[in-house]
């Protein structure tokens, strides 16, 4: 067994090995001390090997699952051994000492995941393959639970950008490519190749050619090629299911890096989870593939205006149509996930129920469609999403008829294919059941016989039928002659055996045996014709999912009086009475009502400066119009009176370093990465929002670099830009930047006390209530005392020698010091050039390099 276990260890790699021992699977090891560890079960040992004691510990099969998931959540990942033979069958090909042959039937990994108990029903679950090919960087993702799959292709320095808004959960890399990001799990490079992932695209979706599906580089289809081959090695040969791909060009979406999804808390909240995310406040999806979805649309939102205006057509309509909207939904609610049940049934772990689930999803499907067929003026994304939702006819009609209402998980005891469907089957159905009756019958007889009224027909797996009394009425039954064969002898009861019990069990055991025969045949043709209709069915639940997400968006529209934004060429941001929708939703809790604020950006007006007390709401000023344009280019509503948005490229979210500090890296030093990021990308189309950047770092060297980037936003992106401060000395940037204009949150001091208004209004921040801040936030009143006479002490000292910023004024804004700089190169030219040098004496030439030294 050790050596069958060693070569299985081998072969499991760095995952851990589940080694099945009849009803438990049993881990060895160093397995052992990690799954014990991170499931919190006991470790023991069993045997020796190499004169120590072999640390172990199990957990039951029936159980499997929940274990798994938790190992899974914790990062590892587990190859599963099966026994692939029964102990009989082991015996007989190899004598009666024979060790039953176990094999790895398949990894489960956190990417390749289809078990419903170990998926969440509101996200999806991707696996990415990322590799590099002269250049560029191929990225193929799928989620091998529903089988959508797509292709892109990006620069190098925006893989990190990419892979964030896919969210995998599982990435594959060739082995040796160093860009390659750390935690992914490295596979064969020879994997990663673009001729062999084309033929295999083209061997699973039977086609000649993949230009049908859309054009794909060769980098693309390198990357396919190694999540091919690994969904090949985690399934032993047995593909998940796999949708036609789709090609995504990398410009399609509004580009948002790692650190601006964190900051914006699309998906996930600062702390984590999602509680407090922005999906957690939007989402009124009610089924698991529509919460999907959304999340998929909000991590990628559209940069085409007509596909926005598709969606945004879409919600308006079921936003107009309450009554329609509220049908929908109730319908859509009862539906099952129809695309992870196909998920399950393609992969071959699907269940009699998974096949029901796909018969009531798709027969839903079909009534949703035809409510919706009817309808007068449909918008044209529903009129497209129609023909998808139709269809199935004959195979819904055919699982109606096969399968019983609510088909079991299991199939090991039967019975859900529906009577009727099998005249064979009923048969067999019908005379183990005559033969049940005839077992009932044969009590009565027994016990009329025999005299004996405690007398039972009993049943279980060991002895299968058998007569028993009580103890004390045995005598009876053992008289030879009796007919009856004594068993085995209980505590207080006797168990025995009649020949006509034996016939009429024979006859259930066979009856019931070809049943199950039977049923099992049927599961299969079942299963192969839900196959054969993968992506038909696909496109259904698709569909069904689109529509889920515009109905609740539009649902959330109605709740939150939202508006419809208008997403449109120029470079404007007009957003009149918008609103932040997390902490809009928090305060409500709290009976507290937000202040809707106006945002004017244009591109006379592009840079605004916003000052205020710490707590006036100047991130959650800047978040909004964030979220804003987001929300919008997603295509949905949004939190405002009205919205008019110039289409954004980019959106960048930077937030000064002492508001990460959690995140335990040098937080300043990650916000001047994040930062120089921005500089480096952000386009006259992007949107970009700073929160107290430089506030990392001392007060000088804060300010000055607040200043320089400030200038440079203004002067080299041009883009549009909120920047919140506490450095007054900004203030005097409105001097030079003609784009940039200055505001600040309202406050005002009350008998003593601080009133937040939590209102933008135009002009310079009069000034800082720090101290009244801190009043606010019960610090002592001695403290803030103290507090006060230092500030008199350093504002006296400001005054007096004209203020921290005192000089900047002077301060030549870089672009003038750069055209300065090449006017200087240009005189340099023009004296070179009109050197003659072969004609200059060495002393000339010692005078001219003294002359240009001194100018320089
Ligand atoms: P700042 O960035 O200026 O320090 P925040 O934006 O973090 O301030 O806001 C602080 C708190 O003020 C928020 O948590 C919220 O409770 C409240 N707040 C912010 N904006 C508004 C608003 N527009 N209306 C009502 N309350 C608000």
């Amino acid at each position: 067994m050790m050596a069958q276990y060693l070569a299985l260890r081998e072969e499991a790699g760095d995952c851990l090995l589940f080694y099945r021992m009849g009803d438990f699977f049993e881990l060895f090891f160093e397995d052992a001390r990690t799954a014990s560890t991170i499931l919190d079960i006991a470790l023991t040992t069993r045997g020796e090997h190499l004169g120590q004691p072999i640390p172990m510990c199990g957990v039951p099969v029936h159980a499997a699952e929940s274990y798994l998931a938790r190992l899974i959540k914790a990062g590892c990942r587990v190859a599963i051994a099966e026994q692939v033979e029964t102990p009989a069958e082991a015996k007989k090909r190899g004598g009666s000492k024979a060790l039953v042959a176990r094999d790895i039937v398949r990894f489960v990994t956190a990417g390749t995941l289809t078990e419903e108990a170990l998926l969440e029903p509101r996200r999806a679950n991707v696996l990415a393959a990322a590799c590099e090919l002269r250049g560029s960087v191929g990225i193929a993702a799928c989620d091998i639970s529903t089988g959508r799959m797509a292709l892109e292709e990006c620069a190098p320095e925006r893989l990190a950008a990419a892979l964030a808004r896919l969210g995998a959960s599982e990435l594959v890399v060739p082995e040796g490519w160093e860009a390659g990001p750390e935690g992914a799990i490295r596979r064969g490079a020879h994997e990663f190749s673009a001729d062999g992932g084309e033929a295999r695209l083209k061997g699973i979706h039977g086609v000649a050619t993949l230009d049908g599906f859309g054009a794909f580089t060769r980098s693309m289809l390198a990357a396919a090629g190694g999540l091919i081959a690994y969904l090949d090695h985690v399934g032993r040969g047995a593909l998940p299911l796999l949708l036609p791909p789709e090609a995504r060009a990398g410009d399609a979406v509004l580009a948002m890096d790692e650190a601006t999804r964190a900051s914006l808390e699309i998906l996930e909240a600062a702390q984590g989870g999602r509680r407090g995310s922005l999906i957690d406040a939007i989402d009124r999806c009610v089924t698991g593939a529509g919460a999907r979805q959304l999340a998929e649309d909000l991590s990628a939102p559209l940069m085409s205006r007509a596909a926005i205006a598709e969606r945004l057509e879409l919600v308006e309509w079921l936003h107009r149509h309450a009554l329609l909207r509220e049908d929908l939904r109730a319908a859509l609610r009862a539906l099952p996930d129809v695309g992870r049940a196909l998920g399950r049934v393609v992969a071959g772990r699907g269940s009699p129920r998974d096949l029901g689930q796909l018969r009531d999803g798709l027969a839903g499907a079909r009534r949703v469609g035809d409510r919706l067929a009817d309808l007068e003026g449909v918008p044209v994304l529903l009129e497209r999403l129609l023909p998808d939702l139709a269809g199935h006819g004959a195979l819904v009609d055919h699982f109606e008829r096969a399968l019983v209402p609510a088909p079991p998980t299991e199939r090991g005891q039967g019975g859900y294919i529906a009577s009727g469907y099998d005249a064979a089957l009923d048969e067999l159905r019908v005379m183990s059941g005559n033969a049940r009756r005839a077992i009932a019958a044969l009590e009565a007889k027994y016990r009329d016989e025999t005299g004996v009224a405690a007398l039972k027909i009993k049943h279980n797996n060991v002895l299968g039928y058998f007569i028993e009394v009580p103890q004390r009425h045995a005598d009876r039954l053992l008289e030879a002659e009796s007919g009856f064969s004594h068993r085995q002898t209980m505590a207080g009861a006797m168990r025995f055996n009649a020949l006509a019990l034996h016939e009429e069990a024979a006859r259930i055991t066979e009856a019931g045996a070809h049943a199950l025969a039977a049923e099992e045949s049927h599961f299969e043709a079942l299963v192969a014709e839900a196959v054969a209709s993968r992506q038909a069915i696909a496109l259904t639940a698709a569909a069904l999912a689109r529509i889920d997400v515009a109905a609740g968006q539009a649902e959330r529209a109605a709740e939150g009086n939202w508006t419809r934004p208008q997403v449109v060429d120029g470079l404007s941001l007009e957003i009149e009475g918008g609103r932040h929708p997390v902490v809009e939703a928090a305060l409500k809790a709290q009976g507290e009502r937000f202040v809707a604020n106006d945002c004017r950006l244009a591109s006379h007006d592009r840079l605004w400066l916003i000052g205020g007390p710490n707590m006036g709401g100047k991130s959650t000023f800047l978040r909004q119009n964030a979220l804003i344009v987001l929300l919008a280019q997603a295509g949905g509503f949004v939190p405002a009176r009205s919205a008019r948005i110039g289409l954004v490229d980019r959106l960048f979210s930077r937030v000064g370093a002492s508001d990460n500090l959690a995140r335990g890296r040098s937080t300043f030093m990650v916000e001047m990465v994040e930062t120089a990021a921005i500089l480096a990308q952000a386009t006259e189309r992007s949107f970009v929002i700073l929160d107290e950047v430089g506030r990392g770092t001392s007060t000088y060297d804060g300010l000055a670099l607040a200043w320089a980037v400030a200038e440079a936003v203004h002067e080299t992106n041009r883009c549009r830009c909120l920047f919140a401060t506490h450095y007054h000395e900004l203030a005097r940037l409105a001097e030079t930047c003609e784009a940039l204009s200055l505001h600040h949150v309202r406050a005002r001091e009350w008998k003593g006390d601080l009133v937040l208004l939590h209102e933008l209004a135009d002009g310079p921040a009069d000034r800082s209530y720090g101290l009244a801040v801190a009043r606010l936030a019960g610090v002592p009143p001695k403290v803030i005392s103290r507090a006060k006479s230092v500030l008199d002490k350093l504002e006296k000292g400001r005054a007096e020698t004209g203020g921290l910023a005192a000089g900047l004024g002077d301060l030549p804004l870089f672009v003038a010091a750069q055209e300065a700089r090449e006017e200087a190169c240009d005189t340099l030219r023009d004296t070179l050039r009109a050197l003659d040098v072969d004609a200059l004496s060495p002393r000339d030439a010692l005078e001219i390099l003294y002359d240009l030294k001194r100018e320089a």
